[in-house]
């Protein structure tokens, strides 16, 4: 992968950071939390943290037990569970005073219950402080164990979110350690014991994948009854990740915003800088209208 390929002009973008996105900041160091915002540098931040009123925590430590090769967490030993962290998030959501909250974690392949039990307890700690707020959890597969799925729906989250990432051939590829059964069986599950909870998921484009393969990935997520889905533009975090093979033109998303939208899905965001958790805050009404 000797070749870069150039960033598109819709891509270049800066990021905000007057003074309240600088306090917002020494808040999170003050009370030990991680944001995705933050780790992946994402250019929506201050869009989502002063506007939208909208952030995604990452609980259960900074340290990941798998490595994925799209993505820019530390992987290593992990950290010790601290059951102080659900609190620390709620006061956390209040002071910012956020409206919608999503909740995602490291993968946890080293405890038992993949960490659903602080991960329910976070969802129940911010709804107590914050009843107004809507919360969205986006956790790793829990390696298709049922039980830490239902210790995480016992969190009553008002949107479950998983990813699949990408197509079904370059699963083995980009995250290495997942599956894209296991993957779509968990979204389905979730359907089975909170019927009426949304599910949502996203996938990541510009690796080498084909329209077909996308449209095929729309086809399996309907198939297993997911309602939401988020289609982004993959970026390379570091020289170590893997390459971009392709940046796609607004318009190309445009195109498979309605392709999603005709499958049936109810709620599409797509967009050069789509991610996982852009304007989650519009989803949860649109999918909980019915
Ligand atoms: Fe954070 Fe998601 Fe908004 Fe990016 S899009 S700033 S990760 S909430
Ligand atoms: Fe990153 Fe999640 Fe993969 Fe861990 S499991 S490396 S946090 S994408």
């Amino acid at each position: 992968n000797s070749t870069t390929l150039r960033k598109p002009e819709w891509l270049k973008t800066k990021i905000n950071t007057n003074q309240s996105y600088r306090g917002l900041k020494k808040l999170m160091r003050e009370n030990r939390l991680n944001t995705v915002c933050e780790e992946a540098r994402c250019p929506n931040i201050h869009e989502c943290w002063s506007e939208r009123k909208t952030a995604t925590f990452m609980i259960l430590g900074d340290t990941c037990t798998r490595g994925c090769r799209f993505c820019a967490v530390k992987t290593g030993l992990p950290n010790e569970l601290d059951w102080g962290e659900p609190e620390r998030v709620a006061d956390s959501v209040e002071i910012m005073g956020l409206k919608h909250v999503v909740v995602t974690a490291v993968a946890r392949d080293d405890l038992n219950d993949g960490g659903a039990a602080v991960f329910a307890e976070t969802v129940r700690a911010i709804r107590r402080k914050n009843p107004g707020c809507t919360i969205e959890i986006l956790p790793s597969d829990m390696k298709g164990d049922y039980e830490s799925l239902h210790t995480l729906m016992d969190g009553e989250p008002d949107i479950f979110n998983h990813n699949i990432e990408t197509v079904r051939r370059l699963t083995k590829r980009v995250r290495a350690r997942a599956m894209y059964d296991r993957s779509l069986q968990l979204l389905q599950r979730v359907k089975e014991i909170r019927p009426n909870t949304p599910t949502k998921s996203s996938i990541m484009v510009g690796l080498g994948e084909e329209k077909e393969e996308i449209i095929q990935a729309m086809d399996d997520l309907r198939a297993h009854h997911v309602d939401i889905m988020t289609i982004g533009q993959y970026l390379q975090p570091t020289k170590k990740h893997l390459a971009v093979e392709r940046y796609y033109h607004p318009d190309e998303f445009e195109e498979l915003k309605k392709i999603a939208l005709e499958k049936g899905f109810k709620h599409c965001e797509a967009g050069p800088l789509v991610r996982s958790s852009y304007h989650a805050d519009e989803q949860v009404s649109k999918t909980s209208a019915q």
